[in-house]
């Protein structure tokens, strides 16, 4: 580790085989996975008809750049509009952050080409997570993560919640960017009503709004995307985490397909053959689960025994929140979830942490009933272990 810069406070484990939500340790040891590599790694490690995928694209073009048609890139963004429900257009790109930064492109080139004056501005919510470019930091309204990194670019101005919004709002403002549920922030969801409404004034108003769907895109909260369950067309979405199943991918949806033009953005890598089959698996085997009732099955056996949680251990928990399997027990004090994360691991269950106070949960899509069992069986015995 000495030549690794210093970015990860790391957990001392190495991981040598994977199998579904399991992995085991170079001493033969197993850990249930409810973390899936943060939201990553939605069908499971280990899985055989994603591996069989990538290794056959491998074997023939894994790269050719965005010079040339990409035929599982294209055959990607079909399948993406038709399962969003969304008629637009897709950019490829390869993380969060860089998809988010094609988002805020997108809507600084709308916000100039469309009106008399120039529209720029961005809003944003406070304890919202965007990523860690320069711009995507300004982005996320969490000072914590500016310290050190200034100047960053004007035009970003943050509110308090929904609600507050519409006070921010000025003659600049082009867009509008949220996460229907924050992930980093601590697994909060947002009333389904308060965003309809929100997203029918913007619309009014002719303010895009961006969903940042990196964290809850991809079947994360049982629909494809969290737009689909809050019933909203946003005019853009990103998303990235769970699309690639471990293969590093992001992607942009937009309904404004005029406004980028040959030449406004590029990426070498985006998009690529290896990238786009990947993810063509990925988004095929999760759309079978969701199709044949697997998935809803699995969300609701995870969260019956959250809940089950929540009431056997009050004296360490407030709630339990999120949608689908992004979810998170609050717990009544930051010391004691950083406390269970922390003794998770040391009886061999891998868990988040989010926000201040919530223990988060997101573990691969495909996970069993029996590591589910497994898993909530490690959880107790490192609860009853805290417990006084
Ligand atoms: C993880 C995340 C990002 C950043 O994604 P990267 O791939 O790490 O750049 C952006 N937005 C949300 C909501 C996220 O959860």
């Amino acid at each position: 580790m000495q030549y690794l810069l210093n970015t990860y406070a790391r957990f001392d484990v190495q991981f040598e085989k994977g199998m579904s939500a399991t992995l085991w340790d170079k001493n033969g040891e197993n850990y249930i996975d409810f973390t899936s590599g943060i939201g990553v790694v939605s069908v499971g490690h280990g899985n055989e008809r994603l591996a069989n995928v990538i290794c056959s694209q491998a074997k023939n073009i894994i790269h050719i750049s965005n010079l040339y048609r990409i035929e599982p890139q294209e055959k990607l963004a079909e399948e993406i509009v038709k399962k969003s429900g969304i008629e637009g257009g897709i950019f490829f790109c390869n993380s969060g952050a860089e998809a988010n930064e094609t988002a805020l492109k997108i809507a600084r080139k709308y916000g100039e080409v469309n009106g008399e004056i120039k529209r720029y501005k961005v809003i944003t919510l406070e304890n919202s997570f965007h990523g860690r470019t320069i711009s995507t930091l300004k982005a996320t309204g969490q000072p914590k993560f500016h310290q050190y990194f200034g100047p960053f670019p004007d035009g970003f101005t943050y509110a308090k919640d929904i609600a507050d919004i519409y006070n921010k709002i000025d003659d600049k403002t082009v867009a509008v960017m949220i996460e229907l549920i924050q992930g980093e922030g601590g697994v909060n969801p947002f009333d389904k009503e308060e965003i309809q409404n929100l997203a029918k004034f913007l619309k009014e108003k002719n303010i895009l709004l961006i969903v940042d769907e990196v964290q809850t895109g991809i079947y994360r909260t049982g629909e494809f995307l969290a737009s689909n369950l809050y019933e909203i067309k946003p005019d853009i979405v990103t998303m990235a985490k769970g699309l690639g199943g471990g293969v590093p991918i992001g992607a942009v949806l937009t309904t404004h397909t005029d406004v980028l033009k040959p030449g406004d953005h590029g990426s070498t890598f985006g998009g690529n053959y290896l990238a786009t089959a990947a993810a063509l698996e990925v988004v095929k085997i999760l759309d079978e689960e969701k199709r044949n009732g697997k998935l809803a099955d699995t969300i609701e056996y995870f969260e019956n025994k959250l809940l089950e949680i929540a009431k056997e251990y009050p004296e360490m928990f407030e709630s339990v929140s999120g949608y689908g399997l992004m979810r998170a027990l609050r717990a009544k004090t930051p010391e004691i979830r950083d406390e269970v994360v922390k003794k998770a691991f040391e009886n061999k269950l891998l868990i988040l942490k989010a926000g201040t106070h919530s223990v988060r949960f997101l573990p691969p899509l495909t996970i069993t009933k029996d590591e589910i069992d497994e898993g909530f069986e490690r959880l107790k015995i490192t609860l009853n272990s805290l417990e006084k």
